[in-house]
């Protein structure tokens, strides 16, 4: 990802804002200007309720250079309760077992 695009995206990460469609009532994540179902621009601000459910999951071990101190870490896909499928890093849990660990 560009650097711009990494700084402007921070405020909408870290507070799940995305975009909802006012004729399909498609949400997207990251948030868009164009929805990709049907075609629409002028997207309404839609924040995400959090709730999701856990799609995929996987322990890093070895951490990619440069990043080696934040060895081990867990990452996700998971299903947001609205609909997109996000990545995501998992916190608190690096001890607990992942259904990818079963
Ligand atoms: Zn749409």
């Amino acid at each position: 990802m560009e650097l711009p695009r990494f700084h402007r995206l921070q405020a909408p990460y870290y507070r799940l804002e995305g975009t909802r469609c006012r004729d399909c009532d498609e949400r997207h994540f990251p948030p868009r200007t164009v929805c990709p179902k049907c075609g629409r621009s002028g997207l309404e601000p839609h924040r995400f309720s959090g709730r999701a459910t856990l799609y995929a999951a996987t322990r890093v071990t070895q951490a990619p250079r440069g990043h080696a101190t934040l060895a081990p870490y867990a990452v996700a896909l998971v299903r947001l309760e609205e609909g997109p499928l996000v990545a995501a890093q998992l916190t608190d849990c690096c001890d607990d077992p992942l259904p990818a660990d079963a």
